[in-house]
């Protein structure tokens, strides 16, 4: 794939280019936390005993709607902690594959495992340890279901500016030698997030550090937010399958991914070395989407399309 040089105009706030963002949202928010504070006062107690019940309604129903949407950014503890240096206060995060897209497998080794049952895992406890911290999150899918891989992108950017989004897999070759944590990034604006994070799970779990890798993956070059993959193990190496296998190394895979991300929120790209932006086209979609076949190893899995 041809990869050329970005324009330097486009490079001037040192970014990728960004949506608006969804404006909307906080508008929303803070409208409807009028309406639960006015419905609080007794102001209507002026209105006519008729039209007192409808107002009531209106104001309940709007109040319910007001805390499902501060449910979705992430409940009321998303107010510890503010924007820090790393400009972000919420994490998207993915968990790789779902549904009728298994991911990779441990393919013959014991205990069989499959990579989507393993990423909803690990993303649930990042999720835990985000929300103690204070950081708003929200998750790409919170069971065994199918999310298209332009979707898991379109909820980022549908985000915009002041999120980040954390692609969590696990990963398998043809090979039982391979083994490690790798953490792969596009934008230049992600090299910080995805450098800390690589450390992080190595420094958490002591596992082998295959380092951070800059590749144009479809969630790592089409998200208009900084993104980053990481890839926390090897399924197909029998040693980290039978560890990834216990809650326990899982969770210690999950500190570090938060610790990391914990990191880049409070530290943003401070003493991190920079890398320069690169243009390129965005990472091509599958016309069609072809599910694993049943008893077929995945080995798919390292062309860029099939894994984000
Ligand atoms: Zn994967």
């Amino acid at each position: 794939m041809q990869i050329t040089e970005r324009p330097a105009g486009r490079l001037a706030q040192g970014g990728t280019e960004r949506q608006p963002g969804v404006k909307w949202f906080p508008i929303l928010l803070a409208a409807l936390s009028v309406f639960r504070a006015v419905s609080s006062f007794r102001v209507f107690a002026a209105l006519p005993a008729s039209k007192t019940f409808p107002v009531l309604t209106a104001l309940a129903a709007l109040s319910a709607l007001s805390a499902f949407f501060m449910g979705c950014a992430g409940g009321p503890s998303t107010a510890r902690l503010g924007v820090a240096k790393g400009n972000f206060i919420t994490v998207l995060i993915d968990p790789g594959h779902g549904g009728k897209d298994n991911g990779g497998t441990s393919g013959r080794l014991a205990p069989f495992q499959k990579e989507k049952d393993l990423t909803l895992d690990t993303a649930k406890r990042v999720r835990d340890e985000l929300k103690r911290a204070g950081l708003r999150t929200l998750m790409t899918r919170e069971d065994d279901h199918f999310v298209e891989l332009d979707d898991r992108v379109a909820m980022g950017n549908q985000l915009g500016a002041g999120a980040i989004l954390v692609s969590i897999h696990y990963n398998a070759t043809g090979s039982s030698r391979p083994n490690g944590v790798q953490t792969f990034f596009w934008h230049a604006n992600s090299h910080g997030l995805a450098t800390r994070i690589q450390q992080a799970v190595v420094s958490s779990t002591g596992e082998t550090n295959n380092g951070v890798t800059r590749r144009r993956l479809r969630l790592t070059r089409n998200p208009e937010i900084p993104c980053v993959l990481c890839e926390c193990a090897y399924l197909t190496n029998p040693t980290e399958n039978a560890k990834v296998a216990q809650d326990n190394y899982r969770q210690l895979i999950a500190n570090g991914i938060a610790s990391g991300i914990l990191q880049e929120y409070r530290l943003g790209d401070e003493g991190i070395p920079s890398v320069p932006e690169i243009w390129a086209p965005l990472s091509r979609g599958f016309d069609k989407y072809a599910p694993t076949k049943k008893g077929k190893k995945h080995v798919r899995h390292t062309d860029e399309d099939a894994r984000g």
